[in-house]
């Protein structure tokens, strides 16, 4: 079968069993094919992370494409129809861990470059690839890492494409222009522990909880916003107890919020410890911050890709903020505008993880002509 550039290199990469943190030399293998174009690469390897800082020009506008190539485990290859690293293409469906999660998109940038270079060599401003192999990890040595050493040299990205498989029925429909925070809660009621035939010795944490609880569960946090839905708090975790004729001395509760722009992690965790001490709790309560929430409003980015969606594919693109955190949180906050395009999810993390072969030549064309917009 006569494959195109894109799909030729989306199966090389595949191919390279770099399960988090390993690379197993995809970032390489790409620097092979963006050094003759005029890319200079720099590794930046922090712990067992490797990381790809790529940038062809030294001029502003700088618009960058960030990136993974680690994919997350197989589970047993015996449930998938076809070895998930020994890809395929079946019913015009390309088969592998990574294909759509986010080899694909990796491939479709560089080709896309390939050819937006070969018909523009004088371009204007920069373009960057930002590419990391702990994005389904930590998280911790990746594009965190390399957004630091970045700041720290003064060295700007303007807009940030992110190639997360964001569409939902057709490649580009959708894409994401910010992401909702994740908070996570980590309290411990105190109590008396005691004979519950005795209950006037002893204080019954879950009892004096419970009403906290209801009152944390049916708070009004938020409306939400034009580009976000409410503010969301879930109780995911409840534990006390150590036997049938023990009334417990502790409860413990974990608790998450999905937040939007309206409230911060401050707001939301001051408002937490209001409601607990209005009930007269003895507690003691952690909180890990996973992510703040990020937007990136109507803007050149945005205006950019969703042109570039239209004149590929004719369609008019969704923007969301719905779906888990990405590492869009890193770079958001020094200042770039930030969007997500990528193709299907319907089967990232998967068995028999596929994307439709067609649709990252598609990708590919979305890509060139977003450099097209913003740097032709
Ligand atoms: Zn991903």
């Amino acid at each position: 079968m006569d494959l195109s550039p894109t799909l030729k290199l989306a199966i090389d990469l595949i191919r390279r069993q770099s399960v988090t943190p390993d690379d197993a030399g995809c970032q390489e293998l790409m620097m092979s094919r963006l050094a003759p174009l005029g890319f200079a690469g720099e590794n930046l390897r922090f712990g067992e992370t490797d990381n790809l800082w790529a940038r062809k020009g030294s001029e502003g506008p700088v618009l960058a494409f960030a990136g993974h190539t680690d994919v997350v485990p197989t589970g047993p290859e015996k449930n998938w129809a076809h070895p998930p690293f020994d890809p395929v293409i079946r019913d015009g469906y390309l088969y592998g861990r990574g294909a759509a999660d986010m080899k694909g998109s990796l491939a479709a940038f560089v080709t896309a470059c390939e050819r937006f270079v070969a018909k523009n060599p004088e371009h204007r401003g920069s373009i960057a690839l930002l590419i990391t192999s702990d994005e389904e990890g930590p998280a911790q040595d990746g594009t965190v890492k390399v957004v630091d050493t970045l700041e720290k040299r003064n060295e700007k990205i303007d807009w940030c494409l992110i190639g997360e498989p964001s569409s939902t029925h057709q490649v580009g429909d959708i894409i994401k222009n910010g992401r909702r925070g994740s908070l996570h809660g980590y309290l411990t009621v105190q109590g008396v522990q005691g004979h519950v035939a005795y209950p006037h010795l002893a204080e019954n944490p879950v009892h004096l909880a419970a009403p906290a609880l209801d009152a944390l569960a049916n708070e009004f946090w938020d409306n939400g916003n034009d580009f976000f839905p409410p503010t969301t708090f879930q109780i995911t975790k409840i534990e006390a107890g150590t036997g049938s004729n023990v009334i417990p001395g502790e409860l413990l509760v974990h608790f998450n919020f999905r937040y939007c722009t309206e409230n911060t992690a401050e707001s939301l965790e001051e408002r937490v410890v209001a409601i607990l001490d209005r009930h007269k709790l003895k507690y003691d309560l952690q909180w890990h911050l996973s992510g703040r929430p990020f937007l990136t409003d109507r803007g050149a980015l945005v205006t950019a890709t969703q042109n570039a969606i239209r004149r590929v594919t004719g369609r008019e693109t969704e923007l969301s903020t719905s779906g888990g955190t990405s590492d869009g949180r890193f770079i958001a906050p020094t200042g770039a505008q930030v969007v997500e395009l990528g193709p299907l999810n319907a089967t990232i993390h998967k068995v028999d993880e596929c994307v439709k072969a067609e649709d990252l030549d598609t990708l590919s064309e979305i890509y060139e002509q977003v450099l097209v917009e913003l740097l032709g």
